[in-house]
C-alpha cells in the first residue's frame, strides 16, 4: 500500500474565486457560490487540496507578490469562516516568456507540490477553467477537470478535448466526482 495521497489541484481565478482580470485587491476576493464546500468535500474524502495559479501580473508588474500573498490571506480567511483550509499553495509569478517550469501548462508546481506533500498524481485531480489547467492534468497524469466558471464557458470548445470531465462549477464537478 503506497503512502503517496491523491490531491485536488485547484486553480484560483475562475475556478475557486469570481475572475477579476489582474486581480491584486485582497478586497475584490470573492469565492464561487459552493466552492468552499466542495474544498471540504474534497478533503473529507481525502484530498489533499493544493492551489496552483499562474500570476503573470507578477512578471508584468502590475502587482508584486507581497500584493498576491495579501490576495490570499484574504481567500484563507474566507474559506476558514467556511471551515476549510488549503493544504498547500503554489503561485507562478512568471510570464509566458519567462522560460519557467511552473507556469501551466507545465507542470512544475504540481511536481514540487508532490515531492513536499508525498503526492500520487496520478490519483489526483486537476480543476480549472482554462486548457492551461487541463494541460497540466494532462502533464502528470492526473483527471482533468474544466470548469465553465470564469473562462471556462469560453474556452470550452477548445478545452473540453483535454477535460476527462465538464461541469458547471466547481460544486458540480466534485458532486459528479465523489458520488461516482
Ligand atoms: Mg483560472
Ligand atoms: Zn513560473
Amino acid at each position: 500500500m503506497s503512502a503517496l495521497r491523491p490531491a485536488a489541484f485547484v486553480d484560483r481565478d475562475g475556478t475557486l474565486i469570481v475572475e477579476k482580470n489582474y486581480l491584486a485587491d485582497p478586497a475584490g476576493v470573492e469565492l464561487l457560490p459552493g466552492a468552499a464546500e466542495a474544498l471540504a468535500a474534497l478533503k473529507r474524502a481525502g484530498y489533499v487540496l493544493v492551489m496552483v495559479t499562474n500570476q503573470s501580473g507578477v512578471a508584468r508588474g502590475y502587482f508584486d507578490m507581497e500584493a498576491v500573498a495579501r490576495v490570499h490571506a484574504r481567500l484563507d480567511a474566507l474559506l476558514a469562516a467556511e471551515g476549510v483550509a488549503l493544504d498547500a499553495t503554489y503561485t507562478c509569478p512568471h510570464g509566458p516568456d519567462d522560460a519557467c517550469d511552473c507556469r501551466k501548462p507545465l507542470p512544475g508546481m504540481a511536481l514540487a507540490a508532490a515531492r513536499d506533500h508525498g503526492l500520487d498524481l496520478g490519483r489526483s485531480l486537476v480543476f480549472g477553467d482554462k486548457a492551461a489547467d487541463l494541460g497540466l492534468a494532462r502533464a502528470v497524469g492526473a483527471t482533468a477537470v474544466l470548469v465553465r466558471t470564469g473562462h471556462g464557458a469560453r474556452e470550452e470548445a477548445t478545452a473540453a478535448p483535454l477535460a476527462d470531465l465538464v461541469a458547471d462549477d466547481l460544486a458540480a464537478a466534485v458532486r459528479t466526482l465523489l458520488k461516482a
